[in-house]
Formats: structure tokens, C-alpha cells, sequence
């Protein structure tokens, strides 16, 4: 392994505040489920069949990455289509590095999930009585359900439909996860601030993980304010094993205006015919690989960072004219109208865009039934690293990943309810800095240049400094959940620059400018951190 000088330490505290179980409300449950998006919803209905199941959130039901999704989720349903083929994409995109296993899983069982989402009463864009397909890049044909260009809001909302009627699952809004509790190196429940601001205990012999993505470490994302990588942090503080972590995919076509989010404009407008254009208004994409604008994703990305290095500019051209008008109103109507209402007319004109940090590849490792190396803990949904995406997800797979790993998690909970634990837990904050309000803006900024699509051994020890410093101006004494978002943010930041330091190679969606290639003899590995620092390799079969 190449690496020439001293890795930077992280410094991650075991707790972000001091507390002990027995001053607080401690509330029992059978199952304690961390989030309210496809991952959590799924595990929580599934579970709350057999057993008494809390939900936590820590905004509002619907207020999740899940609701975000546009394209759709992928599965191998129709007749011209097979699991081999949805295993062989997804195979491909991973770039060498996907759990083979995971993957066989995924595709096997995910068209029944999507089959049991059809029967609770999600409904999915049909044509002439048959489901209506749509292809994205890295596909080798059309295989994603949509519900127009809305899917992940449909998909939750039917979700959330079924919660209000399970008599077992109670659901809290507002609460905020600090920190896992353990005892004996088990995962014991969760410390939570609760709507009042006063803390909580959650004490429950399983937890699932269910915590999203964390898109916002970087400035330029696609993904909701919720997204700050709570989960990843928490679990890190916990002692769990963090996995892939350096593979965070960008989008490339995210509309180019300063807003924050950015307006994602789906992959499935390629996939119904959409162009891109340099600023001279020539197609690239040809170029660069057979299936041109629908390539993978981190083939995508790079061709559009080239371009606009060559020429000097910071977005390309997303061309959608040739599409016939009535189809894009009425096949992509969130997309026509947020696109007028900052003035493009999608019919007539060419849309700005460029990329932005999208998806965390990487996550919470996990087995095939989602559990977590932390006894007692299960992880789900774009928080955990099942091993499905390798070092690049293949578009739509990850709202199937959580529909198919929760409920995998569901038939492995089944043998892990012996123990409710009742004695006392207390901790103490890690050590650190005073209270200071800390901008995490510039750092999120650093990220985004520095740690973003492109990287250099440089450019990363120059991010990992910046965290450092912001790390010692963050007090660990933090029980407000903006205070732990910000500690959270860092910690995830540390984590992703750490291992992107570490992986001297290009490969998927990590892109290191001074190791162009990938290196499949020393890097055909998967990069698995803990708290302490500990970093080791895990080989990947072939
Ligand atoms: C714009 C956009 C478009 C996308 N399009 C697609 C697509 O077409 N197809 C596809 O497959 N994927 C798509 N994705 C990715 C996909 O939406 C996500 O990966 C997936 O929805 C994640 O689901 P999840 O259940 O893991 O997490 P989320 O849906 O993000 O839910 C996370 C939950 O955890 C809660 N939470 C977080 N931290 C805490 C804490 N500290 N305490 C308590 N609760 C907490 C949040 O409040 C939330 O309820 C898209 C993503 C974005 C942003």
C-alpha cells in the first residue's frame, strides 16, 4: 500500500455529552427504529407484525431522502428482463468492488419486495395495463418503476399510510438520536433528545439503524438537510465497523443555480433521450463510451468535469428539444415545472447542470441480514454498507437496497430478542474544545473542492488539516441536536477524506488525479475504519 507519509489521526469521542440512564426517562421497546424513510418504514412494518416497534425521526415523517427519489427503483420484472442481467449491471458499475453475495440478494429478492409495495397500495406509471419501465445509465435495458418523476414522495407516502394503522408501532417525530447506547460491547438502545429538548433514553434489546445519507458534509449536494450523516457518526462513536466510505457518488446533472438543495433533473430524462453539451453545444458523451449519456455514473462525471476544465466553465448543457414536449410534461412534471419557475423552458431550452455529492457508497458494514459488527445493531437503507454498490451504485438500485435489507433484518431479529436490558448505562463526553459556534460552511466548502470528485493526496491532507481544526473548536459536551448535526458533519467528513486518503488508485466514483488507474493488485479491497483508528483491508472475492 502506498502511502508515503503518517496518516492523519481522527479524533472521535465514544459519547457527545455525559449522561447517565438512571437521571433520565428511560423507555422500553422490543425494537427501536432509527429513521422514517424507505429503510426505517420498511423495517418498522415489518417487525411491528410480531413485536411492540418505536420509529424515531428526528423532523417530520415525510421529511427524508426518500422523499427526494425521482427516478425510481430498479427491478427485474419484466419478461424481457432477468435477475442475471440486473446482477450482471450491477455487477459492472461497482467497478470490481461489490459483495457478490449482497448482490444476488438484491436482485433475487427485491422484485417480491417491490411486488408486497405494489400490494400495500403503491402505484406504480403503467401503459397499455403493464408496468412502464424506464432505462438510466449503467442498465442494459428499461427496468425502473416510477411514479412519474415523484417516486420516492409516492413511495413514502404509501409507507406512512400503512404506519397509521399498526397497532404495535408507535412513531415519535422531533427526536433527535445523540448516541447508541452499549453495555458489554452490546448495542443496548439510543440516547435521544426529545421534542422539549430534555433527554430520553430508548432501551431496546435490537436497534435498527435507519438513518440516511450524508450528502450534506459537502457544500454542493443534492440531498435534504436532514442528510448529515448522523448515523454514520453515531455508529462510528459506538465502535462499529465503517466500511467504502472514500465511494461517495455525485450526479451529474443537478441544476446549476446556488440553491441548496440542488434540484436533481433525473438520469431517466437520458434515459428517454436527453443530450449533454459542452459550452460549444457538441455532444461529448459519444466519445466517451458506448451507451454514452446513459454510461455509469462515475464515467458521466468525469467526461463532465473534463469538459468543463477544458473549458474553463462550471456547468455543462442538458439538452431535452429533441423530446417530444407532451412527453417530458407529462412523463417528468416536477422537473417541467421547477425548470419554469427559474425560467427554463425544458422544451425549448438547454438546462445548466452540474455534478453534486449525491449518494454515500459506502456506510455502517453489514452482513447479508444487515447486521452490524456492534451486537444488538442492524443497519439498513443508504446508512448501512451492505456491499450491493461496490465503489459505484448503479442508479435506482439503493430505495430497492432498503426495501430487501430491512426485511431481511426482520427474519434475523427473530433470534436476537433475548436480552432487554435494565441495569444502568451512563457515559462521558469525549474531551474537547469549548462551546464555540462553529461555521461548518467552510469546511463543508473544503469538502466539496478538496474531497469532492476529484482528489490528490494534496487536496486531501489540506481538508483533513481543515477538520482537525474544526474538530478542536467543537465542544463534545453537546446535547443540542444542531451542536451533534455539526460534530456529526466533521466526524463523517474525517471519515471520508481518511479513506480516500488511504486508497491510492482511481476506481467507481473515487478519482484520485495522482493515482489515475485503478490498481486491482493492491486495491481490490474494501477499506473498513473504527473509532480507534483502526484501519484495515478487507479482500474482495472475484
Ligand atoms: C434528489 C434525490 C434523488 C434520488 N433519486 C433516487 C432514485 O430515483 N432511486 C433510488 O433508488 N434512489 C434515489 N435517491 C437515493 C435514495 O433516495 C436514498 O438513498 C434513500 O431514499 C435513502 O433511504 P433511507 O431510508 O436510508 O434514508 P432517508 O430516506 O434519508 O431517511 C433517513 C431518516 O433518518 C432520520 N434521521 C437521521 N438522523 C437522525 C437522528 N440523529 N435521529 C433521529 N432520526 C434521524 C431522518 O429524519 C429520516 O427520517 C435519490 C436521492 C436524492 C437526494
Amino acid at each position: 500500500m502506498a502511502q508515503t507519509r503518517a496518516l492523519p489521526a481522527l479524533n472521535v469521542p465514544r459519547y457527545l455529552t455525559s449522561f447517565d440512564t438512571g437521571e433520565v426517562p428511560v423507555r422500553r421497546t422490543d425494537v427501536l427504529v432509527i429513521g422514517s424513510g424507505i429503510a426505517g418504514l420498511t423495517a418498522a412494518l415489518c417487525a411491528s407484525e410480531l413485536r411492540d416497534v418505536t420509529l424515531l425521526t428526528k423532523a417530520g415523517l415525510m421529511q427524508t431522502g426518500t422523499w427526494y427519489a425521482q427516478g425510481g427503483v430498479a427491478g427485474a420484472i419484466s419478461e424481457e428482463d432477468s435477475t442475471q442481467l440486473h446482477f450482471d449491471d450491477t455487477i459492472a458499475a461497482g467497478a470490481g468492488l461489490c459483495d457478490t453475495e449482497a448482490v444476488r440478494i438484491l436482485v433475487d429478492e427485491g422484485p417480491d419486495r417491490i411486488q408486497e409495495l405494489i400490494r400495500i397500495g403503491a402505484s406504480f406509471d403503467t401503459f397499455q395495463g403493464r408496468l412502464r419501465l424506464a432505462r438510466e445509465g449503467g442498465h442494459s435495458l428499461a427496468r425502473i418503476l416510477h411514479v412519474g418523476d415523484t417516486t420516492g414522495s409516492a413511495i413514502q407516502a404509501t409507507l406512512v399510510g400503512v404506519v397509521a394503522e399498526r397497532e404495535r408501532l408507535s412513531v415519535h417525530e422531533n427526536c433527535f438520536v445523540v448516541d447508541l447506547l452499549t453495555r458489554e460491547d452490546r448495542c443496548v438502545g439510543a440516547l435521544v433528545v426529545e421534542p422539549d429538548g430534555t433527554m430520553a433514553a430508548y432501551s431496546a434489546p435490537v436497534t435498527v439503524l435507519a438513518s440516511g445519507g450524508s450528502g450534506c458534509v459537502f457544500w454542493v449536494t443534492t440531498n435534504p438537510d436532514i442528510s448529515t450523516g448522523d448515523g454514520l457518526a453515531i455508529a462510528c462513536r459506538a465502535g462499529a465497523d465503517i466500511a467504502d466510505v472514500e465511494f461517495v457518488q455525485f450526479h451529474p446533472t443537478a441544476l446549476d443555480t446556488d440553491d441548496s438543495p440542488r434540484f436533481l433533473i433525473t438520469e431517466a430524462l437520458r434515459g428517454e433521450g436527453a443530450v449533454l453539451r459542452d459550452g460549444h453545444g457538441n455532444r461529448f458523451m459519444t466519445d466517451v463510451h458506448p451507451s454514452a449519456e446513459l454510461a455509469p455514473r462515475d464515467i458521466v462525471i468525469r467526461a463532465i468535469i473534463d469538459h468543463m476544465r477544458e473549458g474553463g466553465e462550471h456547468r455543462v448543457w442538458l439538452d431535452a428539444t429533441e423530446i417530444d414536449p407532451a412527453v417530458l410534461k407529462e412523463r417528468f412534471p416536477s422537473i417541467w415545472d421547477h425548470c419554469a419557475s427559474v425560467g427554463i423552458d425544458l422544451a425549448n431550452d438547454l438546462v445548466p447542470v452540474s455534478p453534486a455529492a449525491h449518494y454515500m457508497v459506502g456506510g455502517v458494514l453489514t452482513d447479508a441480514w444487515g447486521r452490524t459488527s456492534l451486537p444488538g445493531l442492524y443497519a439498513s437503507g443508504e446508512v448501512a454498507c451492505t456491499g450491493v454498490h461496490g465503489a459505484n451504485r448503479l442508479a435506482s438500485n439503493s430505495l430497492l437496497e432498503g426495501l430487501v435489507f430491512s426485511k431481511r433484518i426482520c427474519s434475523a431479529i427473530e433470534s436476537d430478542q433475548n436480552r432487554v436490558p435494565d441495569d444502568r448505562v451512563a457515559g462521558v463526553a469525549g474531551a474537547g474544545g469549548g462551546p464555540v459556534d462553529l461555521d461548518v460552511g467552510p469546511l463543508r466548502r473544503a469538502m466539496s473542492e478538496k474531497a469532492g470528485v476529484r482528489r490528490t493526496d494534496q487536496s486531501l491532507r489540506d481538508v483533513l488539516s481543515r477538520i482537525a481544526d474544526a474538530s478542536s473548536a467543537l465542544s463534545f459536551d453537546c446535547a443540542r441536536p444542531s451542536d451533534c448535526q455539526k460534530q456529526n458533519l466533521v466526524t463523517v467528513a474525517g471519515l471520508i477524506a481518511r479513506s480516500a486518503l488511504i486508497r491510492t488508485e482511481s476506481r467507481g466514483v473515487h478519482y484520485r488525479d495522482d493515482f489515475p488507474d485503478p490498481d486491482d493488485r493492491q486495491w481490490r479491497k474494501r477499506i473498513v475504519v473504527t473509532r480507534e483508528n483502526f484501519m484495515r483491508t478487507v479482500d474482495v472475492a472475484p
